[in-house]
């Protein structure tokens, strides 16, 4: 039978972050996608803001450059603001582009299935709100500390149990935004006693700081594990208030000077009146910014690289007297290396009489506190011979990373064209079939990050993850979003008007991507160090691939010219059959909200 019949398709979206957000507001205001269903697990927008809330927690980008473009915030208090200022700025936002009506909140994505012969995503997912919160009893009982919104959801909720046993409901789309990051679940670290909860008092994950974790830590001895870019924020909030802070350290970043002096009420008041001189402050400080970073990450011996080095290493010996401290504080490898940090209290709290920075190894985490071995934690191979030193606590703080470290728990299963795992797909990790049935075993020949320009997977059609490893860039992670969602429009309002059942990356598309990636970092400052870090992974073989995008060419022109003019050619595409309802192409609204673009949010 032939119809005349059209339809929409459906489009799905997970995660209320900035991405989900701009999503959401792109699809509905740019290309006037009536069919949107959207779910968020927290109870509240934001992600990352919502999520992390550690004291000192700001952002490391200036914010007049993470911030929306279209919707500037004259009002900023500083350059750096804190974490509840950022996160206010995004739920207004949320509010005033009308944002919230799209989303279901409190409902978490368990596991989303294509299905093939109907060109279907199929999503299932779980509504916590029909769990109860976690009583004060709960609470009480747990050695784990989390905040009080802390929802069934999370792998470290108490509730998890009670979350599994919650039954799925499930919704379709023919095309998936899938937003949730790799790096959004916490992951107590590899540590033995660690995951086992050995230790005997309060201890928490700094992605889930408790509500009362101040309190928690007033007078007491304080472990603080790891000492990255967090810590560098945390450090000097803990050391006044604790009676003593040990800060277990393994490779240090560069750390600049901050400078976080506030706005003047008249600059505020400028910029309140003056849109456009807000927009031409803005890109004035981007353009500036942008060549500070993508020289000194991969000109080596440029002036930018100088300035970084120059800058960070006074701020070291300003605060710190100490040779030893000096080294061990001092990276070995070139700036984005690992992430360059700002802070101008970090070092002096180092220096604090009740503050120690431990450099020795971890053995492990038990019930008094930590034991190490007296060994440099930087070294690879362990000697399991150096003496032993108990150091006892009253609270530890997990200052370490992700959820992979604590293996899938919280992580979603996706299984796309052929029952693919988006996880080994994603990472180019095949399944070698086990031989006289045996179980198949992991090949990880040419493990490594495996997507289209970060946003497209094999065997994944129709689905895009905008910001996944692989689409990291220096600057403002909002304008990348930004950019990567108008990019994913393209592709499908094309396949929208070519009434197209699939779209899908080729594998050779894929490959000349990452061939490119990683040709363009090779040897690059940025790529300098031995471990895995912000911008590299190491291959088991000890080649690594690259998790950025501008290297790709001499400025970053080319990428501007990939992401304005998708190549098609690029993608299997495959037509609806004969006899299928046709797609109706959206048309966007007359007037958007989006039409108030740099209209400053006040
Ligand atoms: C502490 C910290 C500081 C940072 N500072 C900066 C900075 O200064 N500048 C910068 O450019 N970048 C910064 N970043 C990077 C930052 O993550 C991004 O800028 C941005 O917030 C990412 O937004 P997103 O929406 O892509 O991801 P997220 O913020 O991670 O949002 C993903 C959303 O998906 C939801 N979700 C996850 N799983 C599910 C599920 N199963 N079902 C439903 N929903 C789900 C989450 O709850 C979350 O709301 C920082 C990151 C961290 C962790």
């Amino acid at each position: 039978m032939v119809t005349s019949e059209r339809v929409e398709p459906r489009v799905g979206i997970i995660g209320g972050g900035i991405t989900g957000i701009i999503t959401a507001l792109f699809l509905r205001e740019k290309l006037g996608v009536k069919n949107i269903i959207a779910i968020e697990r927290n109870p509240e927008f934001g992600g990352t803001w919502f999520e992390n809330s550690y004291p000192g927690l700001s952002c490391d980008i200036p914010a007049h450059l993470y911030s929306f473009s279209f919707a500037m915030n004259p009002n900023w208090s500083v350059p750096y603001p804190s974490r509840d200022e950022l996160l206010k700025y995004i739920v207004d936002v949320v509010d005033k582009y009308e944002v919230r009506k799209m989303f279901r909140l409190n409902c978490a994505a368990t596991r989303g299935v294509w299905d093939e012969k109907k060109g279907v995503w199929t999503v299932y997912y779980k509504d916590i709100s029909k769990i109860k919160p976690i009583s004060e009893e709960e609470k009480k009982a747990s050695v784990l500390q989390f905040p009080d919104w802390v929802r069934a959801s999370d792998p470290l909720s108490p509730q998890w149990a009670e979350f599994e046993a919650l039954p799925e409901e499930s919704f379709e789309c023919e095309f998936l935004y899938n937003t949730q990051k790799p790096t959004g679940a916490p992951g107590l670290p590899d540590i033995p006693g660690a995951r086992e909860h050995a230790f005997k008092g309060p201890v928490w994950h700094r992605i889930r700081w408790p509500t009362n974790g101040l309190d928690l830590v007033k007078g007491k001895r304080v472990a603080l594990i790891g000492c990255a870019a967090a810590a560098v924020q945390l450090v000097p909030q803990l050391q006044p208030l604790a009676s003593h802070v040990s800060v277990f350290h393994r490779t240090p970043n560069h750390v600049m000077h901050r400078d976080n002096h506030p706005y003047s009420e008249e600059q505020k008041e400028i910029w309140r009146k003056n849109p456009a001189e807000l927009r031409k402050f803005r890109t004035e400080f981007e353009e500036k910014f942008f060549k500070v970073w993508i020289n000194a990450a991969f000109v080596d011996g440029s002036p930018e690289q100088k300035f970084i080095l120059e800058d960070s290493k006074a701020n070291l010996y300003e605060n710190i007297k100490d040779e030893r401290l000096r080294e061990i504080l001092w990276p070995e490898f070139m700036p984005w290396g690992r992430r360059v940090t700002f802070h101008d209290k970090f070092y002096k709290s180092l220096t604090e009489p009740n503050v120690e920075l431990v450099q020795d190894r971890i053995i492990c985490i038990n019930e008094n506190g930590v034991l190490t071995a007296l060994q440099n934690a930087r070294d690879v191979v362990h000697d399991e011979k150096a003496p032993k030193l108990q150091r006892d606590f009253d609270v530890i703080i997990y200052g370490t990373g992700w959820a992979p470290q604590s293996g899938r728990k919280g992580v979603v299963p996706f299984t796309g064209r052929d029952h693919m795992d988006f996880g080994l797909s994603s990472m180019n990790i095949k399944l070698k079939p086990g031989e006289n049935g045996a179980k198949p075993s992991l090949d990880l020949s040419e493990f490594g990050f495996w997507n289209y320009m970060g946003e497209m997977f094999e065997g994944f059609p129709n689905y895009f993850a905008p910001i996944t490893p692989g689409a990291m860039t220096f600057i403002s992670l909002i304008e990348n979003a930004e950019k990567s969602v108008d990019w994913t429009l393209k592709i499908l309002k094309y396949a929208i008007a070519r009434n197209l059942k699939s779209i899908e990356v080729k594998r050779e598309a894929i490959e000349w991507w990452t061939n490119r990636l990683d040709k363009a970092v090779e040897g690059a400052p940025c790529a300098s160090g031995a471990r895995n870090s912000y911008f590299k992974l190491y291959r088991p073989d000890g080649s690594f691939t690259a998790r950025i995008w501008y290297p790709l060419s001499d400025s970053p022109r080319e990428l501007e010219q990939l992401l304005l003019y998708p190549i098609y050619s690029h993608f299997d595409q495959t037509p609806k059959e004969d006899g299928a309802v046709k797609w109706a192409v959206p048309t966007p609204p007359e007037i958007s909200l989006l039409d108030k673009a740099y209209e400053p949010l006040v």
